[in-house]
């Protein structure tokens, strides 16, 4: 009998029959607490009314309008509407599926407007799964062992992950800003760098904000060196830290920002934004895609939007995030194996610890494992797999988050015991 690929890992052995809001009900009759939003993409939880409707209006429409072959009015209405919260600089934009394909489009563009090869990436980062996204990405050896040789030109600078080097923070960022000019002095010189790509939050690679002035010693370095920095807020961005994008807690803004996951609440929809004089240096035809910025996904992304404008869902992350961060702090406070808490508005995590301070993979994975015991689904996530990541919708309510906290208390004691 034909099967699923054991290629895939699945976290747990949920099977969905329907969802709504911050809960899914599976095939056998259970209600799960969703604090997984498909890894940061149900933004609006699931199936919000105001997007089901949006994208059941555009089926009857037209489905797929390609747009190199004719324009569709979902597509001109969200260049529209992301231009209200783009920052106005990025005024031109480029439409893909998926986050991968996204980063493949800002490397092209970064390597084509500035003619040079190299692209320096931040250590612990995940930018995605095509070969080209892949090395990028150093959140673990899974995802690029075995089918090198990857894409060339890629180079991989320290990101100042404070816990791990057991430093604080302003030291790990000297470190990593010192590491990075060596980097261009002896290894990738200016003369050869494209671009800097990073996440406002490492995601996949452990939920670490990156501190502004880590940011901000990029963008001066990007500035004197005409490097494009390049932003994927593909999983920090569209409000889920509590600011419309994860760059928006520094002072800085992108050359090329890279959004996804969140914008259509689960339509596969996936975007670059840059100056259009930036965007121009790529001649036409040299990026596109059979489905890119398709019709019902673009349609359900204009809902989205207007969903977190209007039900002011970037405010509610921020507050509810307080709510789940004080929780978590809480947890940490009667537990020494969660070594740290850390993230931005509702993108939180508990990095685990043995005994001995070292990275506990195995109890990560196991509180993982039992949360889905007390119908509350969590992902794992870092370069080693000892942190937890706790991703709700960003509709998430007060008791929803007094809930999650009630279960994943009960998991972590399980998982002690
Ligand atoms: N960049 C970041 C920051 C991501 O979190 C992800 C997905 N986890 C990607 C890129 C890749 O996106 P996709 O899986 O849609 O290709």
């Amino acid at each position: 009998m034909t099967a699923l690929s054991p290629l895939l890992k699945q976290a747990t052995p949920v099977v969905v029959d329907h969802a709504l809001g911050s809960w899914i009900w599976s095939t056998e009759g259970e209600r799960y607490l969703d604090f997984t939003t498909g890894i940061g993409v149900t933004s609006t939880g699931h199936c919000h009314p105001r997007v089901v409707a949006a994208a059941r209006e555009q089926t009857g429409k037209i489905i797929h309008a390609q747009y190199t072959t004719v324009m569709h009015l979902p597509l001109i209405s969200l260049t529209e509407k992301l231009g209200e919260v783009l920052p106005p600089t990025l005024d031109s934009i480029f439409y893909a599926n998926s986050g991968s394909e996204a980063v493949e489009a800002s490397i092209r563009l970064a390597r084509m407007a500035t003619g040079r090869p190299n692209i320096i990436a931040f250590h612990g980062g995940f930018h995605g799964r095509t070969v080209a996204a892949a090395a990028l990405t150093s959140a673990g050896t899974k995802f690029r062992s075995g089918f090198s040789p990857i894409m060339g030109g890629v180079h991989i600078a320290p990101f100042p992950y404070a816990f791990r080097y057991g430093w604080d923070e302003e030291t790990a960022i000297d470190f990593a800003l010192r590491e990075l000019d060596y980097l261009l002095q002896t290894i990738s010189s200016p003369a050869d760098t494209a671009g800097f790509i990073v996440e406002p939050v490492l995601g996949d690679g452990g939920y670490l904000p990156a501190p502004p002035r880590f940011l901000e010693g990029l963008r001066e370095r990007a500035n004197h060196h005409d490097i494009v920095l390049i932003l994927d807020e593909v999983q920090a961005g569209v409000g889920r830290t509590g600011r419309f994008w994860g760059h928006q807690h520094s002072s800085i803004s992108p050359d090329i920002l890279i959004t996804a996951k969140g914008l259509a609440s689960g339509f596969p929809i996936s975007a670059i934004a840059a100056p259009v004089e930036l965007m121009s240096k790529a001649w036409p035809g040299s990026q596109g895609g059979t489905y890119g910025g398709n019709a019902v996904a673009a349609a359900a992304a204009v809902a989205t939007l207007e969903v977190i404008h209007d039900e002011h869902l970037v405010e509610n992350a921020s507050i509810r995030g307080r709510q789940l961060r004080e929780g978590l702090d809480e947890l940490k406070g009667s537990n020494p194996l969660i070594g740290e808490v850390r993230g931005l508005g509702l993108m939180q995590a508990m990095e685990f610890v043995t005994d001995a301070g070292e990275p506990n993979q195995r109890l990560a994975t196991a509180v993982q494992q039992v949360a889905v015991e007390h119908n509350l689904l969590l992902l794992t996530c870092g370069a080693l797999g000892n942190v937890v990541r706790i991703i709700p919708p960003l509709t998430v309510t007060s008791e929803e988050i007094a809930t999650g906290l009630d279960r994943l208390r009960a998991a972590l004691k399980a998982a002690h015991d």
